[in-house]
């Protein structure tokens, strides 16, 4: 009797911990996608990135842990990212061809679907805050150029010179390109490969874009990526990152997705919602989903890169098709950082 009485109080208190699930924060990040190879890299260049993601974790881990939402979470850890000169974002950004350095960022909110982002802009200290600005701020989703350096300035965001974007291993990196394609434009004059030389940045490169994706406790979930695009950019050539849709994308109902690599691929393969669509209308789990378009779509087209994503229960994905990708996760009270595959 006495058992029968402890297994029927038992019994619902069991099934009760197994189906419901507790509130949870998770918040994953990148720092781009590339040619990272354990070869070229030094101890203390590998610890020094660790430490960078560890920081931009922390910023965005301080948040959620607190009952914050994930717009904060993803803003945060993306300043981070923004402000080291690591990251190809924000100070440390890549040069454009004629030797500016040209940011892109944008930021969306799964619970409402409302989205912001800046795109070319040259003088914007924390693009991402740019485009949190543009969402809340103005009836638009997305600023290009002067305009929205000129928002950015009317709401009293930082506004730096452009040469506070500048470092010097950059600086040589777009020597080192212009050079390479130099070469191969006088040493081979097929047409097929001057077209390839005319595209922005190439497949040797790291892309080094920064992105945050985060689910709070609320159940909300948010998105964030800003660059600095591809080396060698020309045109006013617009990449993945501040196209909703393409390099960015959150939806309570589904996931929240940044993403890195060669970004025209990205806006061709509408990266980001079609994951989602994946999800909401064929009812394919996250991993699938991010998994047959980073590892098949995306080289079908000739294409490469990564990204990061959280579904609404928490799940995680990371996947990429080079050699590395800086990313780095919290999740149930584990902090992880990862460089190669
Ligand atoms: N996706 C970015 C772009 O094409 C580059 C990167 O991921 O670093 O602009």
């Amino acid at each position: 009797m006495r058992i029968l009485l402890l297994l029927l109080f038992a019994f619902p208190t069991i099934a009760f911990a197994q189906t419901a699930s507790s509130p949870r924060y998770v918040l994953v990040i990148h720092g781009g996608a590339g040619t990272i190879l354990k070869s070229s890299m030094t101890p203390e260049a590998e610890a020094a990135y660790h430490a960078a993601l560890k920081a931009a974790l922390a910023a965005g881990e301080t948040i959620l842990k607190n009952g914050g939402n994930a717009l904060d979470a993803v803003e945060a850890a993306v300043r981070v990212m923004e402000d080291n000169p690591l990251f190809n974002a924000g100070k440390g950004a890549v040069f454009t061809n004629d030797g500016r350095n040209e940011l892109d960022a944008a930021i969306m909110d799964g619970k409402t679907l409302s989205a912001g982002s800046v795109a070319g802009v040259t003088t914007i200290k924390n693009p991402i805050t740019a485009a949190r600005a543009v969402m809340e701020q103005s009836p638009h989703v997305m600023l290009t150029g002067k305009g929205a350096e000129t928002f950015a300035a009317e709401k009293k965001l930082e506004i730096v010179a452009p040469s506070y974007f500048y470092t010097e291993s950059r600086w040589k990196g777009l020597q080192r390109l212009k050079k390479e394609d130099s070469l191969k434009t006088t040493l081979d004059h097929n047409e097929k490969q001057e077209a390839a030389v005319l595209q922005p940045g190439n497949r040797d490169h790291k892309y080094g874009t920064v992105g945050a994706v985060a689910l709070d406790l609320h159940g909300n979930l948010a998105a964030a990526t800003s660059t600095g695009g591809m080396t060698n950019k020309k045109y006013g050539r617009v990449g993945d990152a501040p196209i909703i849709g393409a390099g960015t994308y959150a939806n309570n109902t589904t996931c929240a997705i940044s993403c890195t690599g060669w970004g025209e691929y990205f806006i061709r393969l509408v990266m980001a919602k079609s994951i989602s669509d994946m999800m909401e209308y064929g009812k394919m789990p996250l991993s699938n989903a991010a998994n047959e378009m980073i590892h098949h779509k995306l080289p079908q087209l000739g294409g490469d890169g990564g990204l990061i994503a959280v579904d609404k229960n928490g799940n995680i994905a990371m996947p990429f098709n080079t050699a590395g990708m800086y990313r780095g996760y919290v999740k149930d009270g584990k902090v992880v950082t990862e460089i190669y595959k």
